[in-house]
């Protein structure tokens, strides 16, 4: 037996190429096939309808007899940016949760997120967490950091002021039983550079400052030397990259002249950011007032 429906159409098609062509008016037997689609459409609806549970019966079966709070919206994945950006501690908890690199998951004691004012004009950004740094959770909290804080300081402002960051935020590993801390290698720091990125677009500063030829690696994917970059201005996503001697360098290099190098870029980066330089500030450093 064929299909009510395709005989009901068949029957309507010389009614539909008459429209078509123009014929008016339509031939008697396609209004009568016409009238046929139309009961055979009504009833196969009314078939359908009555195959669903009523939906009276369905509201009084699962009706609460009591009012109960609607459920709270269920929070977003830390990761979804899809639907809103990154706050400052998503970002935060994205990156401590970060295992893209297993090698360095499986050796680092803590992701070193970074430190300092979430909306700093300066920003200070170095290769990677070394001993200290890993095992405190801080960048530059060793030696080289304690530098680098009075070298804040000289500048007028307190760590708590800036903001301090790696490029690589997870301790490279050592080969079993060395101790010491490792270069980052390029694919690693190109891995974690877009958390780096995040960071300085939630940042803003005004201004970055590179510290070491690793850092500035890491950021722009310069491998010039680090005497020809030194006291250059760069620019990452349009902000002005100042590239100095990394403070670990000075504490191996203890000579006023590379001092005052590192001295003469800070002084850059203070005119930059239209903070006034007294005179002892000038004189840092100089033969005269060493
Ligand atoms: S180094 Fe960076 S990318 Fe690699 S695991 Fe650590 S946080 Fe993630």
């Amino acid at each position: 037996m064929s299909d009510p429906f395709e005989s009901a159409i068949e029957k309507t098609l010389p009614l539909l190429e008459s429209i078509r062509d123009g014929v008016k008016p339509p031939p008697r037997a396609s209004q009568e096939a016409l009238e046929e689609l139309k009961r055979v459409a009504g009833a196969v609806r009314e078939e359908q309808q009555s195959a669903l549970p009523s939906p009276s019966a369905s509201t009084k079966a699962e009706a609460p007899t009591t009012k109960v709070a609607p459920e709270p919206p269920k929070a977003e994945p830390v990761l979804s940016r899809a639907v809103e950006p990154w706050t400052f501690e998503m970002l935060r908890k994205a990156i401590l949760a970060c295992e893209k690199c297993p090698h360095l998951v499986r050796t680092r004691t803590q992701v070193v997120f970074g430190v300092g004012k979430p909306d700093a004009d300066l920003m200070f950004v170095g290769e990677a967490p070394g001993a200290d740094e890993d095992e405190q959770g801080e960048p530059f909290v060793g030696k080289a950091g304690q530098l680098l804080t009075k070298i804040i300081q000289a500048m007028g402002f307190g760590r708590e002021d800036v903001f301090i960051a790696n490029v690589l935020k997870c301790r490279p590993d050592m080969p079993v039983g060395e101790s010491g801390n490792r270069k980052p290698r390029p694919n690693e720091m190109a891995t974690c550079l877009p958390w780096l990125r995040e960071q300085i677009r939630l940042v803003r500063p005004k201004v970055l400052v590179a510290l070491g030829a690793t850092a500035v690696e890491g950021l722009v994917g310069t491998t010039s030397p680090l005497r020809d970059l030194r006291g250059r201005w760069l620019e990452f996503e349009g902000i002005p990259l100042m590239v100095t001697y990394h403070p670990a360098y000075l504490l191996r290099n203890q000579s006023i002249s590379e001092k005052r190098k590192v001295w003469e870029d800070m002084m850059l980066v203070l005119e930059r950011l239209n903070i006034p330089i007294s005179e002892k500030q000038r004189r840092f450093f100089t033969t005269s007032a060493s």
